[in-house]
């Protein structure tokens, strides 16, 4: 049953993570600039969850502080220390990091892409439901209609997420794809493929975690998430898929989405429309339009690989 308006009392947890900032990085703009935007386009009030290390959390502080007094909104926030939140994810960062990550020695900064896997260990128990962002995002419309999404979940979903709107996982699918010529996943989605459907008849891009659904509460009793994040699994689907990737969470939501599709929610390319136009430069200029094309209206626009937003 979808109820036409969001429960009045429910809290809308949005969580975002603001590590290793300082004074001029370019995140700290990304930071105010995206809390702003989502006061401002809200029709629903939003209660702030912040990961944030110890050098970092006086500048977000400090942020959140000038926001209030410039805007005069109410700004509800809880901050939560990176490194406590490092320890209660250090299984999943050790299975996952010697497939997802770039430079898998790198302990510290990888349990910083992998934070979302286990955000159920890290939220307040309370918190059955939560949207994690990314701080290089713009809202167009609506936060509300992000959460709407969550009464389209079906059952089984703990996660929804939007695709991949590039050919990343058709490169990293290469060598699979050589000796599985009838698979379709890597091969650009078709509009109708989406709606209703856990499996991927025609094509399947992939997933992108900046925008990222959380149904915390289905997740802690998920016994079988639990045993898909566990060494065996993940190990058995990166040899499967010969996948070795470098973007953290989203390499795993991609690999489940492949084995495990009733437990992802599909949302529409609206709700995470990423600018990035790296592989259209990298070997993909013919087939990147096919990926990259949304035609759904835009929620979100998303500024990855440091892509800047046109915001008008
Ligand atoms: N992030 C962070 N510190 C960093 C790099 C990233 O806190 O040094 C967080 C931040 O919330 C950022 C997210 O991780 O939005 C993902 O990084 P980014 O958006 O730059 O990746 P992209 O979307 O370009 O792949
Ligand atoms: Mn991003």
């Amino acid at each position: 049953e979808v109820p036409s308006i969001l429960k009045p009392f429910e809290e809308h947890n949005v969580w975002l993570i603001f590590t290793k900032v300082d004074r001029k990085s370019p995140l700290r703009t990304k930071f105010r600039k995206l809390i702003i935007n989502m006061l401002n386009v809200s029709s629903v009030p939003l209660k702030f969850n912040i990961i944030t290390d110890l050098s970092s959390k006086e500048i977000a502080e400090q942020e959140i502080s000038d926001i209030i007094l410039n805007t005069n909104k109410l700004l509800p926030y809880s901050i939560y220390d990176f490194d406590l939140c490092a320890i209660k994810i250090k299984n999943i960062v050790d299975v996952m990091t010697p497939h997802f990550s770039s430079r898998p020695g790198s302990y510290y900064s990888s349990a910083l892409f992998y934070l979302s896997l286990g955000l159920h260990r890290i939220a307040p128990e309370n918190q059955e439901k939560a949207i994690m962002l990314d701080c290089d995002l713009y809202f167009k419309d609506d936060v509300a209609l992000l959460f709407k999404e969550f009464y389209h979940f079906k059952p089984t979903a703990l996660f929804g997420l939007a695709p991949e709107l590039t050919t990343v996982y058709l490169h990293i699918l290469q060598s699979f794809r050589k000796s599985n010529k009838n698979s379709t996943f890597g091969n650009y989605y078709h509009e109708n493929d989406i709606s209703g459907n856990s499996v991927h008849p025609k094509g399947f891009q992939g997933y992108n975690s900046g925008v990222l659904l959380l149904n915390l509460k289905k997740i802690r009793n998920s016994k079988e998430y639990n045993e898909i994040l566990s060494k065996q699994s993940v190990d058995g689907m990166a040899e499967k898929y010969k996948f070795r990737g470098h973007l953290g969470d989203q390499d795993f939501f991609t690999l489940m989405g492949y084995e495990h599709p009733d437990l992802i929610q599909t949302i529409h390319c609206g709700f995470n429309r990423q600018l990035c136009t790296f592989w259209r430069d990298h070997g993909y200029q013919k087939v990147f339009k096919d990926y990259a094309r949304c035609n759904h209206s835009t929620v979100v626009l998303h500024g990855n690989c440091n892509t800047k937003i046109p915001t008008n």
